[in-house]
């Protein structure tokens, strides 16, 4: 286990927030100390809201965390921001906090905002998200901003999604994307004390009797004053918790390359065992043919080379038929790079877009123990 690690689990938390800014800085080393302390993780309850702006999420979450904290619980609040950079109001946002919750070492804040993509937006929160976990937070709040769908999809990944809504939307609730309406376990009708709460429920209610099984929760609440902040807090603990993407997830083969003179020979030859061509294709950049051959969760791709100078064609006149490469299907491409590079392992592309949309590099095989090895970034949905 590394130092961190272990400052972690002490409660240090210093160490927790440095271990937070490596991770969402990438770095290697704070990557190592999450996986050390994954074996911790598994007992927070990790909560996703959102809902439109002006809907008073933040307001909610602070009453949220006054009450947790009263309960004598602990908690960390991720405020994730898909739409924006981080900028002055982010932090703004998160001095306010601080000054409310000030020295209070059992609420952790931190606002998150685009790094990029918002598959590096939506792991940096899942791995933020399994850290605090692991380092005993009881409830893990993932606040999101606005209600796009990066949002909707960020607060999805939570086990419990609550959803708030406000008074005076109009016909807001008819516009609310159609995605948010299937993720919520709860919803909260904030600033209830306001003309026109009963319609929102009203509404709310009509929409929800069209749907059938799942009947999300429906509570009333005033953040401004704790109105229905415990019966909130009782609904979270209420709902059976989604399957937890939230999570770490670890290498998988993704395929075994083949490299083969005729495509179709070798075709027949593993149709004769029972797998089936699930794709085919030729790939002009690389100059090589591809057939996909579904095997359980894995494939074997077999790859014949398409034009002169190909890198099959290459392999072929070398080492003749045979494995030519193993493709590693990873959760995090980028950190995966980061730690390569870290170890002085030898690249032999920047990650480029492969085929099917999934980014994808290549190491030497002087860096693996002599085999070719093939990193794809696991898809993020
Ligand atoms: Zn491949």
């Amino acid at each position: 286990m590394t130092e961190a690690a272990h400052h972690i689990r002490e409660g240090d938390a210093r160490a927790l927030a440095r271990a937070a800014t490596g991770i969402e800085n990438r770095d290697p080393q704070a990557l190592e100390t999450l996986r050390d302390l994954a074996p911790f993780a598994g007992h927070a309850r990790i909560v996703g809201i959102t809902g439109p702006p002006g809907a008073g999420k933040s307001t909610l979450v602070d009453a949220l965390a006054t009450a947790v904290r009263k309960q004598g619980k602990t908690l960390a609040i991720l405020a994730v921001d898909p739409s924006s950079r981080l900028t002055g109001g982010a932090i703004l946002g998160d001095r306010i906090r601080m000054q409310q919750h000030y020295a209070d070492p059992g609420i952790f804040i931190r606002s998150m905002a685009t790094r990029g993509s918002l598959g590096g937006l939506a792991r940096a929160t899942a791995n933020l998200a399994q850290l605090m976990d692991a380092a005993g937070k009881d409830y893990v709040i993932v606040e999101t901003v606005g209600v796009g769908q990066d949002e909707i999809e960020i607060a999805g990944l939570a086990q419990v999604t609550v959803v708030v809504l406000v008074p005076g939307m109009g016909d807001d609730v008819q516009a609310i994307k159609a995605g948010i309406m299937e993720i919520a376990d709860i919803f909260v009708i904030n600033k209830s004390d306001q003309p026109g709460a009963t319609r929102v429920e009203q509404e709310l209610q009509a929409m929800l009797s069209l749907e059938h099984g799942r009947q999300p929760a429906i509570v009333k609440t005033v953040a401004t004053t704790g109105e229905g902040i415990e019966p909130l807090l009782e609904a979270i603990a209420n709902v059976s918790p989604r399957s937890h993407s939230l999570t770490v997830s670890s290498p998988t083969i993704d395929h075994l390359g083949i490299a083969v003179k005729s495509l179709e020979e070798s075709i027949a030859f593993y149709e004769s065992l029972g797998f089936r061509v699930s794709h085919r294709e030729t790939v002009s950049a690389e100059k090589v043919q591809v057939a996909m051959l579904p095997a359980g969760d894995s494939n074997i791709e077999l790859l014949e080379p398409s034009a002169p100078g190909s890198p099959i064609e290459k392999f072929l006149a070398a080492r003749g038929p045979g494995l030519h490469h193993i493709a590693l299907k990873v959760p995090d491409l980028e950190a995966s790079i980061a730690s390569l590079q870290s170890t002085g392992a030898r690249l032999l592309n920047a990650p480029r877009r492969g085929a099917g949309g999934h980014m994808y590099v290549f190491v030497h095989p002087a860096s693996t123990g002599g085999v070719l090895l093939e990193l794809i970034q696991e898809s993020t949905n």
